[in-house]
């Protein structure tokens, strides 16, 4: 789960460098990227020998994505970054999934209709992050409703399949049964993947324990919990990550 990128690390920063020391680590263990859409449905084309990655970013912040003034990618944003470590690894393509506001998306209306098109062109994902970002546990069934419905249109009007959605602050709605079924303008709502935000690997999906209205997700920081804390955990531990037959 990542937020934003800069120079520093910083609460809820990933800096660059780290970043691309998660690319470069994920990719030696054999982790190759695949949107939630295609984990939660199990439909990942992934190599023989692989394990599925699915590397989420929230709140569409500019350094995520932005674009220079000749319309390239800015390698200093995370797509950017991510780009150029494609070019040397074409197996770990810039095939992410990002759950979105309506703030451009990536804070500018301008050059978004762009952004957008590359991110489908590279198979990328579009998810709903909800419209106001409010927690959902705070406000009424007809507000989370209006949340849920509002979102997935306007990610639909993006030119995505609205298939995934990120909870605020991953706090569930009073109300669990909204997710599976929430009523608005006249129309039923439903994600088939809902992520929460934090503490641990999403299991495999074909797993019993796996619950795609409930996925957790690893931070991406350097903390306990966090990326390379489960990644070395995973090492001293007999625990077995998915790999593909
Ligand atoms: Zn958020």
């Amino acid at each position: 789960m990542y937020h934003r990128t800069g120079p520093e690390e910083k609460y809820m920063v990933r800096s660059r460098k780290n970043f691309l020391a998660d690319l470069e680590r994920l990719f030696r263990l054999g982790y190759r990227p695949v949107t939630l859409a295609e984990y939660g449905s199990n439909r990942m084309s992934l190599p023989r020998g692989s394990s599925p990655v699915v590397l989420t970013f929230d709140d569409s912040d500019p350094s995520q994505f932005s674009l220079k003034s000749d319309g390239t990618t800015d390698p200093n944003s995370m797509v950017g970054i991510w780009r150029s470590f494609e070019k040397k690894h074409p197996d770990f393509p810039v095939k992410g999934t990002f759950f979105v506001l309506p703030n451009g998306p990536f804070g500018r209306q301008e050059d978004a209709a762009k952004k957008l098109s590359l991110l489908k062109k590279w198979g990328s994902e579009i998810g709903s992050h909800t419209m106001t970002h409010r927690s959902l546990n705070k406000i009424s069934d007809s507000e989370v409703s209006v949340e849920f419905g509002k979102s997935f249109e306007y990610v639909r009007k993006l030119g995505f399949t609205p298939d995934s959605m990120a909870l605020p602050y991953g706090v569930l709605p009073k109300n669990r049964d909204l997710l599976k079924s929430a009523h608005y303008g006249g129309k039923n709502y439903r994600y088939s993947n809902v992520v929460l935000a934090g503490s641990e690997p999403a299991p495999s999906p074909m797993s019993k324990s796996f619950n795609p209205l409930r996925i957790p997700r690893v931070k991406a920081y350097d903390g306990q919990m966090g990326i390379h804390w489960w990644l070395d955990f995973n090492k001293k531990h007999p625990t077995k990550p998915y790999v593909q037959p």
